[in-house]
Order: C-alpha cells, then structure tokens, then sequence
C-alpha cells in the first residue's frame, strides 16, 4: 500500500491536483473586501453579506478593487504568482501571503483610522513590519491590532493555507478627512502593499 500511495502522490504532483476540488496555489493571494456583493453572497451561502463602508459619495467596495488591482498588477511584474479574490469564492488556497483589502466605518465619524487584523498562526514579527511599513507613511492614527472579532476571526483567513495572513484597514473612509487622503492614492496603497509582501515571497 505504500508504493500505491507513494504513486498516487506522485501523480497529484504531475497533474497539479491536490484533494479540494478547486485549490489554487499561488505566491499570494489578494483579496478585495466586498467586492462583488451582494450577489455573491446566496451563490456562496453566505448569511453576514456586509457590503462594506460608505461615507455617500465614496463606497469601500469600489476602493477595495482598486488597491487589489494596484497590488497584484504590481507583483505579477515583478514575476510573482497572484490569485486575486472578491468577497465570496468557493475555492482554497494555498499561498505564501493572503492580504485581504478594506477600509474602516466608525460612528462617530473619525473615531477610527488604520488597523490590522491577523490570525494566532501569523507571526507577529510579520505584523509588526507592516506597521512599521504603513503607519509612519499615513497622516492619521493607529487604532491597533486586531480591535475587532471580524479582524481576528475574518472568514476569508480559513480559505487560504498560508504561513503569513492579514487583513488591512487602511484607513477610515466615513472620516472625511481621511477619505480626502486615501481618495488619489488608492493604487499608490497597492503597489506599496505588493512591495511589502514581496519581502515575504522568498
Ligand atoms: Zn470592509
């Protein structure tokens, strides 16, 4: 029996299958939070469909892609392999990064600025460089480290096998200030992002 298994591992590795059915395997995944619902959310079982922040003229869940777009565009160039995801998708990954996009909503207005969420698996170490990374290059606060269950326990952290997760916050966009800065510097967030996780491609 082992020689049969020893084969059939084998053959998995030749025809690039592996047990789920639709898994990617990738440098990094990108995800573009809420892009794509409402619709995705019945096809996909989804109960919580949250279409993201809004502030009335700027929605998060057209920022969203634009950050992804940016990002990925940015690693392919540089030879890497991106699998890029909305919302809701039926598939598994397997990646070195999964980065997933949002920007935050708070009541009152302001009350909230930049954060990150990351499940117990991801090394701190990792954490911290993105801080280091982003926080000093954006004129508004910190607000901390996984500050919320949807930060900590976001879904999309089970649908991808990788060493290093995280879901960034990267700023506020129902504070109108904060939204007046992110607003033209959407891309210039992705490539920096993608430059970021490139340390971590190895
Ligand atoms: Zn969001």
């Amino acid at each position: 029996m082992r020689a049969a298994l020893g084969f059939v591992a084998v053959a998995a590795v030749l025809l690039g299958g592996s047990a789920p059915a639709r898994a990617a395997s990738a440098d990094i995944v990108i995800q573009a939070g809420h892009q794509g619902r409402p619709a995705s959310c019945a096809p996909n079982h989804v109960h919580a469909c949250n279409i993201g922040a809004s502030n009335g003229a700027d929605r998060e869940i057209r920022w969203t892609p634009i950050v992804a777009d940016a990002a990925a565009a940015t690693l392919r160039a540089a030879g890497y392999r991106v699998v890029r995801r909305p919302a809701d998708y039926p598939d598994h990954d397997r990646a070195r990064v999964y980065i997933a996009i949002h920007f935050d909503g708070a009541e009152p207005a302001c009350a909230s600025g930049t954060s990150v969420g990351f499940p117990a698996t991801t090394p701190h170490a990792f954490i911290a460089a993105w801080e280091r990374a982003y926080v000093p290059a954006v004129p508004f606060r910190f607000v901390g480290e996984n500050i919320s269950t949807n930060e900590e326990h976001y879904y999309g952290f089970h649908k991808v096998d990788a060493p290093y997760k995280m879901l960034v916050e990267y700023g506020e966009i129902t504070c109108p200030a904060q939204a007046a800065w992110l607003r033209p510097r959407l891309r210039q967030l992705g490539a920096l992002t993608a430059k970021f996780a490139m340390g971590y491609l190895h």
